[in-house]
């Protein structure tokens, strides 16, 4: 048997959005599993929707997630050039065969006729083929027409690895463009090419693509090769369960969710778990795990949810796998910038009370900030709670005061300060809903804080009175 290739073949006509990561993830998964290589292919052939620095991008994303390609544009490799726009001639080649063998012929129509055409057979309530208006006599081809195929209309029957067995009629078949005035082959010609050249043997993609199969199986035998094994991608869908993902959606790009904090091995798990599982439990694999137990037959046909919950809860769980220090390390660009002027030592601390708390490390930003700097006394925190705001200036002053008093000869470890705060519940017969809520929101200024006791052991005693005094200076009595 030859050895597993499968490829990603992006068009550079925008970011990596998911459902794109998630094709490249399945190839790439397929081959690995099957010790075969994975290939990455650039289909700039649509040179007008280009975008600029796309390519980059789309390296830069497969790389981070670690989805290693083993040969491609930047690398090369034994079918290089691995770009489309640098394998033209190799299309032309291939092309002149067929027209040799007289399957693809000089389009000499005009868009306007080709118009007239479409309308003639809706007027008639028939689906446009191309095919029906073949010209009689055929000029040369000289590169300044389309060339066209010339199919061979037939039935089909093909084996899809995610849909299962498939079929269509003959009225699909039709005489698509292979090359374009301007020189390029289209998608459907040159993808056909250079699967073919480069022995790709499976062709995972989405479902955009299926209805055409039939059309590339008959060109596949015009040319006379042998097609791939194939594999559709379900949809995306959307939160809701009912529509396909879409941008409103909030999915992001890969590159802004390693940015935001995402870590590589959450957004793998998260998006090789849309639309395929193990038959078990199990949501978060590690790579060689995943190069394990992947197969397509186990990817589910109906559409995948995509749901940033799930995603926020499997990054939670990996940062609270992390040792210190590595999440030390990796959440060095996320601290507040008034966190500059203390040392990593409280930083390590004020890290660990965050540790379990986090969906991703920028929030670390906002939440932390209260370790670093004194904030102004927020009224609307007090305004704003429920036990609290029934409860008068005075009241809240009386509460802060008995903290303050007991707190004071503090020495502030954090053993000491549980069986401080129990003290105060008892003696100010207060549910902690209303002392601990007020305490903290004196101390950080947020309505919500790591373990209140934890949160004062690392703020530490004298920043911590002296908060609680100016809460209760702002407090009208
Ligand atoms: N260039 C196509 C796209 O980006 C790829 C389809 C395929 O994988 O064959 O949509």
């Amino acid at each position: 048997m030859s050895p597993v290739r499968t490829r990603f073949a992006p068009s550079p006509t925008g970011f990596l959005h998911v459902g794109g990561v998630r094709t490249a993830l399945f190839a790439w998964l397929v081959a690995k599993h099957f010790n075969g290589q994975f290939i990455l292919r650039f289909e700039d052939t649509d040179q007008k929707r280009e975008v600029e620095g796309a390519k980059d991008h789309l390296i830069k994303s497969l790389k981070i997630l670690g989805i290693n390609y083993d040969e491609g544009p930047d690398i090369g490799g034994p079918y290089a050039p691995y770009i489309q726009s640098l394998r033209l001639d190799s299309y032309k080649t291939w092309a002149n065969k067929l027209v040799e063998s007289g399957r693809a012929y000089a389009d000499p129509y005009t868009a306007e006729e080709v118009q007239f055409f479409r309308k003639e057979a809706a007027e008639q309530k028939k689906p446009f083929l191309y095919r029906n208006h073949r010209p009689s006599k055929t000029e040369q081809w000289d590169g300044s027409k389309p060339l066209r195929f010339r199919s061979e209309p037939k039935d089909y029957a093909w084996h899809d690895e995610v849909m299962g067995d498939l079929s269509t009629t003959a009225d699909v078949i039709d005489d698509f463009v292979l090359i374009k005035s301007d020189g390029f082959p289209t998608y459907n010609f040159a993808h056909i090419i250079d699967d073919h050249e480069m022995n790709i043997t499976h062709v995972l993609r989405g479902q955009e693509f299926i209805s055409s199969v039939p059309n590339y199986l008959n060109l596949h035998e015009a040319l006379g090769i042998q097609p791939p094994i194939f594999a559709t991608m379900p949809h995306i869908l959307g939160p809701d369960g009912q529509k396909k993902l879409s941008k409103r959606d909030g999915a992001r790009d890969v590159l802004e969710y390693i940015d935001i904090g995402y870590l590589p091995e959450a957004l793998v798990s998260f998006i090789a778990t849309l639309g395929w599982n193990d038959g078990t439990e199990q949501e978060i694999y590690s790579t060689s795990e995943l190069i394990n137990k992947f197969s397509l037959d186990k990817v589910q046909r109906s559409g995948a949810r995509f749901d940033e919950k799930r995603l926020n809860w499997m990054n939670g769980s990996l940062i609270r796998q992390m040792d210190i220090k590595s999440l030390f390390s990796s959440v060095r660009n996320y601290w507040p910038p008034e966190a500059a002027d203390f040392d990593d030592a409280y930083k390590e601390k004020v890290l660990a009370l965050f540790q379990e708390r986090l969906k991703y490390f920028s929030e670390l930003t906002e939440l932390s900030k209260f370790f670093f700097k004194d904030l102004p006394v927020d009224p609307i925190l007090i305004s704003e709670n429920k036990q609290l705001n029934k409860l008068s200036g005075g009241e809240l002053k009386e509460l802060l005061n008995k903290t303050l008093t007991k707190l004071q000869d503090s020495s502030f470890n954090n053993e000491e300060l549980i069986e401080k705060l129990n003290q105060l519940l008892d003696e100010t017969n207060q549910k902690p809903a209303v002392l601990f809520s007020l305490i903290r929101i004196a101390i950080s200024q947020a309505p919500s804080s790591p373990p209140l006791s934890e949160t004062l052991a690392v703020l530490g005693k004298e920043r911590a009175l002296q908060r609680i005094t100016d809460q209760i200076s702002a407090l009208s009595s």
